[in-house]
């Protein structure tokens, strides 16, 4: 049986209890053989992360450090310039061409998702499975163009009927954490202890102690 591979993309500025749980639950609900964390760069015009892309690497591969089915990828951070993630998975496909693709999405994100560069063209390299997210109900989903409701299903086990194009909802623990509240907390001085493992946790409290202001 081809191995099903889940891609959570993201710019984890910094990882949290929010990507890790769900990232947890979806591997176990829908059967996936490993989830793979991509962190991104950012494109020049947009504000850009409070760490530098070397650190927010470190934090999401000490944060799934003991987890073996999580696996750190560096590929949009070893390429120059901000990635698609068309080209993403077209590079996943390349390397892994026996397996099944499933890129993990909020359903925040996937909201968005129609005015992603070349959206079609993902949904012809892999599955898309969408978590839900507290703020972002699913509901509103099915007021997406057409293409995208007909792809839409709830049974994980159609994604090994076909290599791409499912749309698989996805409930998981709803956990309202964004790495932006942890971000303004950190500002306010606030403990983010708790929202976040505490290897993070101690590992933010040296990086704001060596004057790395926020
Ligand atoms: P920010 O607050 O800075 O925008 P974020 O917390 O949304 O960051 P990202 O790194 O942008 O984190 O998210 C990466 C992926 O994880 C996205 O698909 C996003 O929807 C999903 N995600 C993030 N937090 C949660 C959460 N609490 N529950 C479910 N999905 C989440």
């Amino acid at each position: 049986m081809s191995k099903l591979i889940g891609i959570l993309g993201g710019t984890f500025d910094p990882v949290h209890y929010g990507h890790l749980r769900p990232a947890l639950e979806v591997m176990q609900q829908a059967g996936l053989d490993e989830v793979r964390f991509i962190p991104n760069q950012l494109p020049p015009h947009r504000p850009q992360p409070w760490l530098d892309a070397a650190t927010r690497k470190e934090l999401v591969s000490l944060a799934i450090a003991d987890e073996p089915g999580f696996v750190l990828d560096e590929r949009e951070l070893l390429r120059d310039g901000p990635s698609y993630m068309v080209d993403t998975l077209a590079d996943l496909r390349c390397d892994f061409p026996e397996s099944t693709l499933c890129l993990i999405l909020g359903s925040d994100a996937f909201a968005g998702f129609t005015q992603w560069h070349e959206w079609q063209a993902i949904l012809g390299l892999c599955h898309i499975i969408v978590m839900t997210r507290p703020g972002a109900e699913l509901a509103s989903l099915h007021s997406q163009p057409a293409s995208i409701t007909a792809c839409i299903s709830h049974d994980a086990r159609a994604l090994r009927n076909s290599l791409h194009g499912l749309i698989l909802l996805q409930s998981v623990t709803p956990l309202d954490i964004s790495a932006s509240r942890i971000r303004e907390s950190l500002r306010q001085g606030l403990s983010v202890r708790y929202l976040l493992p505490d290897s993070i946790y101690h590992y933010l409290g040296q990086y704001l102690e060596g004057q790395h202001a926020i």
